[in-house]
């Protein structure tokens, strides 16, 4: 059934063992994180396939998943668990990112009353301004997180990139590491983890200038879409390819480029703007937002370029591409808010080859 999305198994655990080998050579573990695709098993099944030893997800639900189909790999939670998600945390990860002790202290009970020891890793904000304890209120938070009953402190984490597109350097890891070494000195405990952020930390993997004392990454489009982060630079030797969207061509007719009356709104309440290129052959696609964002999908075939995106329809210029017609199927790469949406969209169909 199209649209479809077609995902090789071989390249995502070829992908993962790109990204594992780069660790492995600075004394990095990596973490494969799950929640672009749902947590899909066949998916997470190449990952472990290619020596991953633990995953991570955003979502309980996920990590639900996981849990079944893979009772023992040890998971981990990567948004900061809600107070109303205590119970589901500690019974489904192994270890949780935290940065608020009300949260701690809930999952220290929920773990006595479980029996169970739960990892927490706590994150510090430096900078990106998601989530995290600010630096100065580390030495607070971590002295009392380092006693509670039922918890165990793995260590410290950061994410960067996210939200503020903050890029991770010497100076912002180099910090994470000198918090780490402060910590243990002042609790006399040593920190087994200093979990260095996404695959935007991949670039310091390349060129070596990862701070030492950063021993785990937490990687998801890195082994997906084979890239970092950063600037989106293809890891060497990593497949760009492993998910490819496909969709069905409806209607291919020559029309003009700038709609003909009065200008409102469209259907997403946005004034739209035409660029007036003339006549050109039009396809409109069975692919629309409810799909995939028109903005993260890219026509494998250069000679085709996309005018804009509805509910329902996809409308692409294929003037340079006389081939294509009613019926003709094309081929889309996938960025990484492509692959999310794509991914996650009940109306695509997930189609797996090896
Ligand atoms: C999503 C996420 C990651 C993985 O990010 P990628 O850019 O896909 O590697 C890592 N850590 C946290 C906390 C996340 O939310």
């Amino acid at each position: 059934m199209l649209p479809e999305i077609v995902i090789d198994l071989d390249k995502i655990e070829h992908n993962t063992k790109v990204v594992l080998d780069l660790a492995r050579q600075a004394g990095v573990e990596v973490v494969a994180v799950t929640k672009a695709f749902l947590a899909e098993p066949q998916i997470a099944g190449a990952m472990l396939r290619a020596g991953i030893k633990m995953l991570a997800d955003a979502r309980i639900e996920n990590l639900e998943i996981l849990h079944r189909h893979f009772p023992d790999v040890p998971l981990m939670l990567l948004r900061l668990p809600g107070l109303s998600q205590v119970k589901d945390t500690v019974r489904l990860a192994a270890v949780s990112l935290n940065s608020e002790l009300k949260v701690l202290r809930a999952l220290s009970e929920e773990a006595r009353r479980q029996g169970k020891k739960h990892r927490v890793i706590l994150m510090v904000d430096l900078g990106d301004l998601r989530e995290g304890i600010w630096a100065e209120n580390l030495p607070e938070v971590a002295a009392e997180a380092m006693n509670m009953d039922g918890l165990v402190m793995d260590g410290l984490g950061v994410n960067l990139a996210c939200y503020g597109g903050i890029i991770p350097n010497g100076d912002n890891l180099g910090q994470l590491v000198s918090l780490a070494q402060d910590l243990e000195t002042s609790s006399g405990q040593k920190l087994k983890v200093i979990s260095g952020g996404n695959s935007a930390s991949l670039p310091l993997l390349l060129t070596g200038e990862l701070p030492s004392g950063i021993n785990q990454l937490r990687i998801g489009e890195g082994i997906l879409l084979g890239r970092e982060t950063v600037k989106r630079r293809l890891l060497p030797g990593a497949a760009a390819d492993a998910f490819v969207l496909r969709a069905e061509v409806l209607e291919s007719q020559d029309k003009p480029t700038v709609p003909i009356g009065n200008v409102g709104q469209d259907a997403f309440g946005e004034t739209p703007q035409f660029e007036d290129k003339g006549w050109r052959r039009r396809a409109i696609l069975a692919l629309g937002r409810q799909d995939v964002p028109p903005e993260g999908i890219s026509p494998l075939d250069e000679r085709v370029k996309i005018f804009g995106a509805s509910s329902d329809h996809l409308i692409v210029d294929i003037t340079d591409a006389p081939e294509v017609g009613v019926g003709s199927v094309l081929e889309f790469n996938v960025r990484y808010a492509g692959l999310l949406g794509s991914m996650t969209s009940p109306y695509v169909h997930k189609r797996f080859v090896k």
